[in-house]
């Protein structure tokens, strides 16, 4: 692939995530019926999200959680160099403390332990545990996309690094399983020209290797519409699976950026994770030249994730 071209795709994934985190914010938590209601004309644009009290939180324009996450993952490598989850830790627990604003129950549960800055995935493995091995929240795999681009020479670093960082907060292995899934479909699509059928049989073989219910909806995202995903189905909101089936559906069915994020955020449910995860496997697909001008401009801290992007770019 030629150097323009792979680059264009590593910023894809960047912006990707974060312009599909702001714009989810728009129907986060609502039913996909709520959505209709709240958009009778669509929403198409960050400016039209509604200032409700959930949303007036942030500020018009701003990405939340999940795009906070994924930048305390870059951040650290732009400053280590290296995958170094002590420090990835560090920077999640400050985010925690200095607002954390749209913070996860897991996320909080762990962050919060007292070692976990000394030890953060025993601190994640306790909590986990003491779900009774239930909890699989979409916390990890929302901000994992980022670990698909460092290291991406090599498939086995980028699932170590997957798995390694997913632990810190969540240690089930759906969840590791999820981050895993997503990293290595957007190392393909920045590496490999393969064909995608391909790439989704691949990807349930890995699957397996951690937990028996990941494949069913690996299957089922790449054979379905949006809509069987039942992504505002009000029992699975913010399960881990869901986020990755988002995630796989992006990976197959559509034929634009723009056409991917607008489908899953009229699907509502966790829309802002969803379409994180899901724009970012869109941004690696057609590249940052393919996200519409006019979402990338809104953004409100478009500058800052700019000057990330281009430090990256010279670490890779
Ligand atoms: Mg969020």
């Amino acid at each position: 692939m030629e150097r323009a071209v792979y680059e264009d795709k590593v910023r894809g994934v960047i912006f990707g995530h974060a312009i599909g985190d702001a714009l989810g914010l728009g129907t986060e938590f609502l039913s996909k019926q709520e959505v209709r209601i709240y958009y009778p004309n669509r929403l198409e644009d960050l400016g039209q999200i509604k200032r409700d009290a959930h949303r007036s939180r942030w500020a018009a324009g701003d990405w939340t959680d999940d795009t906070d996450q994924m930048l305390c993952i870059l951040d650290s490598l732009l400053t280590q160099g290296r995958i170094d989850i002590l420090d990835v830790a560090f920077r999640i627990h400050r985010w925690a403390c200095e607002g954390g604003m749209g913070i996860g129950k897991t996320v909080a549960n762990v962050v919060y332990s007292p070692d976990f800055r000394q030890q953060p995935h025993a601190a994640s493995e306790r909590v986990w545990l003491s779900s009774g091995k239930q909890a699989a929240a979409n916390g990890g795999v929302m901000r994992t996309s980022v670990l698909g681009v460092w290291e991406s020479e090599s498939a086995d670093a980028v699932r170590r690094n997957a798995e390694t960082v997913c632990r810190i907060t969540h240690y089930d292995p759906r969840c590791v399983a999820s981050c895993v899934i997503i990293c290595l479909a957007i190392r393909s699509l920045l590496r490999e020209g393969i064909h995608a059928d391909r790439l989704v049989d691949d990807l349930t073989v890995t699957a397996d290797e951690y937990d028996a219910r990941v494949r069913e909806y690996i299957e089922k995202a790449s054979q379905s519409e949006i809509a069987k995903l039942a992504l505002d189905e009000p029992n699975s909101i913010g399960y881990t699976l869901k986020a990755m089936a988002t995630g796989i559906w992006a990976l197959i069915h559509p034929i634009t950026y723009r056409d991917g994020i607008l489908s899953v955020i009229h699907e509502g449910g966790d829309a802002d994770t969803n379409a994180s995860v899901a724009g970012a496997i869109l941004g690696a697909r057609f590249g940052f030249s393919g996200i519409p001008r006019k979402w990338v401009d809104s953004l409100l801290h478009r500058a800052d994730l700019e000057v990330r992007v281009d430090r990256l770019l010279t670490m890779i």
